[in-house]
């Protein structure tokens, strides 16, 4: 993913030393990745009205028990696999691997030819539905695809790839074999999210891309009432992003979830704009809140670098979002 976004360089004088604090991040920044403006935390104005932030906190039964053990186990089997870029056999591997840990489950996989500066790769989502009894979808992304350019530097992705597969194995542990009394969740595995060469439009999110558009054509969009995306969440010091190009109602209510298990402070204390896998669906006018840490290491040192190793990766980082995460979906089911 990438803040590409060029906002925040809009004339706006109150905002000009940040635009060239932002400048020299950018510029100190190989893949030009962070827009930064320290912001207050999410204004409540857009919640919808049974989640008013300032109001009674719904009741909603006890805090989610998240499998953080778990889910970092997952985290290092998957980054033991080694790099798994588009096309190669490791990612295979993996796409066996979590199509293994899904028997039984509802999957579907939306595999397609992704035509990139680097010839022509086979690309696959994998999606695991788990009903419930009421109308309208809840969809939770994270990407499985490791950097392509970096595949022969020994790079694993343990958090960029590798948590956001891991947290969605263990969501997939929490929601199966339940009564879903409530909307439909789809987990959606994403490939491809990463660019081959250098990031642009066409060369990124190629998982993405392909499912927001076939599902605008078979009119699923319509039923998502949430896109909530998970990446790199696994970082030990966490530090989740507010993003710009999220759905500022949505964002509310993950605050207000991390709120209400006392997470708070490991949310939005700064503001960016990321292209990620759930800009495809923001475009199309989905919900969206794209959970990221995009400050992974000091200034960012282990993104997309040999460096992001299973040891910077936190059980507590993966419990802290997987377990908001899911407070999230249940207080969805709160708005009316
Ligand atoms: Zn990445």
């Amino acid at each position: 993913m990438i803040p590409a976004k060029s906002e925040a360089a809009a004339p706006h004088p109150g905002r000009m030393v940040v635009c060239l604090l932002l400048l020299l991040t950018l510029a100190a920044c190989a893949r030009g990745k962070s827009a930064e403006t320290p912001q207050p935390a999410v204004s409540s104005t857009l919640v919808p009205t049974s989640l008013d932030a300032g109001g009674t906190a719904p009741d909603i039964g006890p805090a989610p028990a998240f499998n953080s053990t778990r889910a970092m186990q997952y985290v290092k089997e998957v980054a033991a696999f080694g790099p798994r870029p588009i096309g190669s056999a490791n990612h295979k591997k993996l796409e066996d691997y979590i199509y293994a840990h899904l028997k039984g489950d509802s999957v579907e996989g939306d595999a397609f030819t992704a035509d990139t500066p680097e010839g022509k790769f086979a690309v696959r989502n994998i999606i695991a539905k788990f009903p419930g009894t009421r109308d309208g979808i809840i969809v939770i992304a994270g990407h499985y695809d490791t950097n392509y350019p970096l595949r022969d530097t020994g790079y694993v992705g343990a958090n960029d790839g590798g948590s956001s597969t891991a947290i969605l194995l263990e969501f997939a542990n929490q929601l199966r074999g339940k009564k879903r009394d409530g909307y439909s969740v789809w987990l959606v595995w994403t490939d491809a999210e990463e660019a081959v060469k250098e990031w642009t439009a066409t060369d990124s999110l190629y998982g993405s891309r392909h499912l927001a558009e076939k599902w605008e054509k078979d009119g699923t969009l319509k039923n998502i009432k949430a896109f909530l995306l998970e990446d790199m969440i696994g970082d030990a010091d966490l530090n989740i992003d507010q993003d710009t190009n999220s759905t500022p109602w949505l964002e509310s209510v993950v605050y207000q979830a991390a709120t209400r298990l006392g997470y708070q402070s490991h949310f939005f204390g700064r503001t960016i704009s990321v292209e990620d896998d759930h800009f495809p669906f923001v475009q199309r006018g989905v919900p969206c809140a794209d959970l990221i840490d995009l400050n992974y290491g000091y200034n960012n040192v282990f993104h997309h670098t040999p460096q992001d190793t299973v040891d910077k990766v936190s059980p507590k980082s993966l419990e802290i979002v997987g377990s908001v995460t899911l407070e999230t979906v249940k207080l969805l089911e709160k708005i009316k």
